[in-house]
């Protein structure tokens, strides 16, 4: 089928697998243009593997390290005239890409929070690789199935005032005023069940009681702060509280990890285009500015510079002193996105986007490229009026 863009709201449901593929090139090639990642993992394990910051981390371990990777995700294929999701396709060519070169890639599709993932995963490392050295936990999720079944929902709402703001339509470039009613206590409580760290607590559980962590693992989850402008539907929301529980949690596994000399840690990232980004009111008039911003200052990243980045300046020197851990424990990757500098600009700015000037003093034409690019849209070199087969097969161990 001839594949285009079909974007609604800020969801687009179509995605190309061949452009999906020239954007895990992409990766790949900074990856390998960087230094090799000496002291790097040799057996990764990545939950919510197929996506912005999961992805790029699986591929730097692959082709910076070396490692021998799982990932676990929740994609869809295609179906008869209907694309699979931009995860699949990426997820394929990772593991086409990845095994052309002699490196080990197992994919897992399905649910993260469910038991049965953890059981399948459990059996897969004993099987192929005995243990991992590094566990990824880069879930960015709108529901979970809880053990007893009930299902809940995350929100992206501020709390305790209500909250005013702009967002652009991906389509049509038009400024919208958006009103956000606060969160209720069940909101909150049910945003952290599903983006906070309890999850990622039940992984390493049932991965340490099964004995397949190895000495020295370190275990590592994202989380975002941000700038002030956007705390009031970031920070201070529920997503906000849901990444406190990340900080409660990381703090809560050093015990257990201690068992095998291992370490949890908590990585503040870049704003970035992900899917998860791309769906939280207001960011994209914020993340159109910095982009703007930090390109003209020559320090704007994807989440590939993202992840490499921390593994050869933070994670992997051989030196712990290199992970530069703030006041809470967590290692800051958003070092640049927060300089003074950026974010002066960044104040000076906010208050006076309006529709004449969006394209002048931002960069939402970038914004607008990365939200495509996402989807496999909008590459150089890729032929979008070929007619192409929508249907990409990929070898799973579990789900379809
Ligand atoms: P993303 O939407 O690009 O990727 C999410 C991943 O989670 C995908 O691999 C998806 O398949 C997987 N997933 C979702 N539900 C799942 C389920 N039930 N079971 C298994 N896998 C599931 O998101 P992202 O932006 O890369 O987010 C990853 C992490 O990075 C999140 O914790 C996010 O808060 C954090 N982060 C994001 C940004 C940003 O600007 N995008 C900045 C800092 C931190």
């Amino acid at each position: 089928m001839i594949i285009k863009p079909r974007i609604k709201g800020f969801l687009c449901t179509t995605s190309h697998p061949v452009g999906c593929e020239k954007d895990v090139e992409l990766q790949i090639a900074h990856v390998k243009s960087q230094q090799p990642i000496a002291f790097g993992p040799k057996r990764v394990l990545v939950i919510g593997a197929s996506g912005g910051y999961g992805l790029a981390t699986r591929i730097s371990a692959a082709f910076g390290a070396g490692a021998s990777t799982i990932g676990v995700f929740f994609e869809r294929p295609a179906v008869k005239n209907r694309t699979a999701s931009a995860g699949w396709y990426k997820s394929a060519a990772f593991t086409k890409l990845a095994e052309a070169e002699g490196l080990y890639a197992r994919n897992l599709n399905g649910d993260a929070f469910s038991e049965e993932m953890k059981n399948a995963t459990i059996e897969l490392i004993k099987a192929d690789l005995g243990q991992v050295d590094m566990v990824v936990y880069s879930v960015a999720a709108p529901a979970r199935q809880m053990p007893d079944g009930e299902l809940v929902r995350s929100t992206l709402k501020p709390i305790g005032e209500p909250f005013e703001g702009a967002t652009i339509d991906i389509n049509t470039s038009e400024i919208r005023s958006i009103e956000l009613e606060p969160a209720s206590v069940e909101e909150v409580n049910d945003t952290v069940k599903v983006m906070g760290g309890q999850d990622w607590e039940l992984w390493i559980a049932a991965l340490l009681d099964a004995g397949v962590l190895a000495d020295g693992c370190i275990t590592t989850n994202y989380t975002y702060l941000g700038s002030e402008v956007t705390w009031p539907i970031y920070y201070h929301g529920t997503i906000g509280k849901a990444k406190e529980d990340l900080d409660r949690a990381a703090l809560a596994l050093q015990t257990p990890m201690t068992s095998v000399n291992g370490h949890a840690y908590v990585a503040v990232m870049k704003g970035l285009m992900t899917q998860a980004a791309s769906a939280i009111p207001g960011m994209s008039v914020y993340l159109s500015l910095l982009f703007k911003i930090m390109k003209a200052r020559g320090t704007h990243e994807g989440c590939i510079e993202q992840t490499t980045r921390l593994f050869l300046t933070r994670l992997f020197t051989g030196d712990v002193n290199d992970l530069a851990l703030d006041e809470k424990g967590r290692i800051r990757l958003d070092d640049w996105e927060l300089t003074p500098e950026v974010q002066d600009e960044v104040k000076a700015l906010w208050g006076s986007v309006s529709q004449e000037n969006l394209h002048e003093i931002s960069d939402f034409a970038g914004y607008q490229t990365a939200y495509l690019q996402m989807h496999g849209f909008g590459f150089d070199g890729v032929d979008y009026e070929a007619d192409v087969d929508q249907v990409v097969d990929m070898p799973l161990v579990y789900g379809a």
